[in-house]
């Protein structure tokens, strides 16, 4: 829902100032339509009906997995397919994962949300409704700005729909916005002075290899993107998540945990493993470590004094894992 529009709209009609708030209320509490408002005038609901859609996306498909993982396939009013996903833990977590970008521009070798191109920004209200539609699902209490796109190449946008998250229960200590390293925007996110996480997609110790993995490393370097981050928790006092995808054979390797280490000051990074989930990006050129090897990786880097978790991957049935998501929907059953 377009708030702008929304309190636009409202003062248009002549309402009181107190309408606008008491709508929004309504529809982050996870009503499905203003029709179910029912402390609105009929009159009024109904007109709103008519000039503020809902929802600024339609949506095209839903799955859910069985450990409870919904994906969502929306498209926008001008027919982008973005994508998006509820994770339900069992201590109670809700975590939306959402899109920033219709596609991606950074091309990553290993992901299918850039070898469906770039389509365009997303709206803030865009960004926003992907949450909302899941709260109309269950309730949601983390968010994570790691759907298709880069979320810093569309920051002003993402800020604004981050500052409304709260009004769907998601604080901003249980945001985390991911960045391939895009360091501009890691810098103006630092001071913004909102209290999010900040996670940085690294995938590579050397910019040599991580070249190969993610051309963004040609604009921006490791040496970069590591002091764009440092400064963000001088500034911040939050440790930056490392995000870690574990490739066989490319990025697996012992001496790249040791390099790793001489890279992350403990101090300030903590580390997030990632198995590998398949996709039709790199035409197969990829395979995920073994668990083994994850493991002997963490151990490496434990000893070193760098603590690392190892992401459970959800969702994969239905193509809702990290790095899944094209637009395509999938074929497993509806829900
Ligand atoms: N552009 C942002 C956010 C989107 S990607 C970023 O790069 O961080 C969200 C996470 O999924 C990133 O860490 C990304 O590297 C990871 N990812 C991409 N493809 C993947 C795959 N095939 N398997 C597992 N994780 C993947």
């Amino acid at each position: 829902m377009d708030r702008e529009l929304l309190e636009r709209t409202l003062a248009e009609l002549g309402q009181p100032s107190y309408r606008a708030r008491q709508v929004w209320e309504h529809a982050c509490a996870g009503a499905g339509s203003y029709e179910e408002m029912s402390s609105l005038p009929k009159s009024l609901r109904t007109e709103l009906a008519g000039r503020v859609p809902f929802s600024t996306l339609s949506l095209e498909q839903q799955l859910e997995a069985s450990d409870g993982t919904v994906k969502a396939l929306f498209r926008t009013f001008d027919g982008h397919p973005i994508e998006s996903v509820l994770m339900r833990y069992r201590d109670g977590r809700r975590s939306v994962c959402i899109s920033t970008q219709s596609g991606c521009p950074l091309q990553c070798a290993f992901c299918a949300s850039g070898q469906m191109g770039f389509k365009r920004d997303l709206t803030a209200w865009e960004i926003f409704d992907q949450a909302l539609h899941f709260r109309q699902v269950d309730q949601v209490n983390h968010g994570a700005l790691m759907g298709m796109g880069e979320p810093l190449m569309n920051l002003t946008a993402v800020l604004t729909a981050v500052r409304a998250l709260p009004d769907l229960g998601i604080g901003h200590r249980h945001t985390s916005v991911s960045t391939a390293g895009w360091v501009p925007g890691i810098d103006k996110l630092a001071t913004e002075g909102l209290p999010v996480r900040l996670a940085l997609s690294l995938h590579a110790p050397d910019d040599e290899l991580r070249r190969t993995l993610m051309p963004v490393t040609a604009r921006f370097p490791i040496a970069e993107v590591i002091a764009a981050c440092e400064r963000f928790y001088a500034l911040r006092r939050r440790k930056v998540l490392v995000e870690y995808l574990m490739l066989a054979g490319v990025n697996d390797r012992p001496e790249q945990a040791r390099a790793l280490v001489r890279l992350l000051d403990p101090g300030r990074f903590k580390l997030n493993l990632i198995p590998y989930n398949e996709t039709g990006a790199g035409r197969g050129a990829f395979r995920g470590s073994s668990r083994a090897v994850i493991y002997s990786f963490r151990q490496a880097l434990a000893k070193s004094g760098l603590e690392a978790t190892v992401r459970v991957a959800r969702g994969r049935e239905i193509d809702a894992a990290c790095g899944q998501l094209a637009g395509t929907a999938g074929t497993a059953s509806r829900t």
